[in-house]
């Protein structure tokens, strides 16, 4: 099935409209391997799509990462950057560059990774009475370049 046509499923199930602009955005971000802030999509959009709004594009990419379909990663430089997010392919977390922003997608020992971390959401969340629906790992630091 291609994958606008799962999209708008998914969208017409949340009950959500299913609009140029969310639809734009999930192809770029689909296509790209790319960390993408919202200027960055912005920009990008605006070559196809004169009449899209920054805001827009803020507000879109807010509902797309609650609904899963994107990740939101803050690699703190004041702005978010976005990357889809599939249901198939294989999970991947990232080493962020602090100084230049590199972002490195990794996906080794996410087993292991995964194992842990349930250990210790249980435990969190029995001690404080916390019902854990997610979470994120990313490893802060300098990248070959910066170091
Ligand atoms: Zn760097
Ligand atoms: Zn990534």
């Amino acid at each position: 099935m291609p994958l606008a046509h799962i999209w708008r499923h998914r969208f017409k199930g949340d009950g959500f409209r299913w609009t140029l602009t969310r639809k734009a955005i999930l192809d770029l971000l689909s296509r790209t391997s790319k960390h993408m802030s919202a200027q960055e999509i912005y920009d990008t959009l605006l070559k196809s799509y004169p009449g899209i709004g920054l805001s827009t594009i803020y507000r879109t990419l807010d509902l797309l990462s609650r609904m899963g379909l994107v990740n939101r990663l803050n690699i703190g430089e004041g702005k978010s950057r976005y990357e889809y997010r599939s249901g198939e392919e294989k999970a991947h977390h990232h080493f962020i560059c602090t100084n230049c922003g590199k972002i490195i997608d990794y996906s080794g020992f996410l087993d292991e990774e995964l194992d842990l971390v349930e250990k210790i959401e249980k435990n969190l969340a029995r001690k404080y009475n916390f019902i854990v629906k997610d979470h994120n790992t990313d490893f802060y630091g300098l990248c070959k370049n910066c170091r």
